[in-house]
């Protein structure tokens, strides 16, 4: 049985994070998408809001289940007992990122393996903070989140956040 952790802010889920959820529950056993509560970056939901957007946007995936957490990542992912760390690759500009990080994480958790999944064509640009910024303006998001999230960001009646 092999679990793997998919981890990020999600603030707020995207179908690109959608995406990359779905191909991994095809690959793995369990995923667990963890919401990481406190990131270095401005957030516009709360970790319980984050969570409950989360969790009604993969319902349907049976596989997947949501986790808030708040300890560094690779101590999350003992705590679960994940094998694997899933991470999404947008273009060329989260490669650099995902690099150094995957480095770190190999010196702190030698046994955990990383597995990339290049995003699908269609969510190559979409990120949360550009999506935040687009929907503050006024801008159609709605093809690049689930229905719930664009009446939630609605809701706040978003200002950016970065
Ligand atoms: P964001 O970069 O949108 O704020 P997160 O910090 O929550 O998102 O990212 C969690 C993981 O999901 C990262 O590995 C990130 O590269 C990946 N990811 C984010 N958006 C997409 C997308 N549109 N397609 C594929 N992977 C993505």
């Amino acid at each position: 049985m092999i679990t793997a952790l998919y981890a990020g802010s999600f603030d707020p889920i995207t179908n690109g994070h959608l995406d990359i959820a779905t191909r991994a529950s095809t690959l793995f056993d369990k995923v667990i998408l963890g919401i990481f509560a406190t990131p270095d970056k401005r957030l516009l939901f709360s970790t319980e809001e984050r969570v409950d957007l989360a969790r009604r946007a993969v319902a349907h995936l049976k596989k997947v289940e949501v986790r808030s957490y708040s300890n560094i990542t690779i101590d999350f992912a003992k705590e679960v007992g994940a094998k694997v760390m899933v991470r999404g690759l947008r273009m060329v500009g989260d490669f650099e990122w995902e690099f150094e990080m995957a480095m770190m994480n190999k010196l702190l958790s030698p046994d955990l393996e990383l597995v990339c999944f290049m995003a699908s064509q269609q969510y190559q640009f979409c990120s949360a903070s550009l999506i935040k910024e687009v929907a503050s303006l006024g801008g159609d998001i709605s093809g690049l989140v689930p229905k719930h999230v664009v009446e939630a960001l609605k809701r706040k009646g978003v200002t950016p956040s970065r």
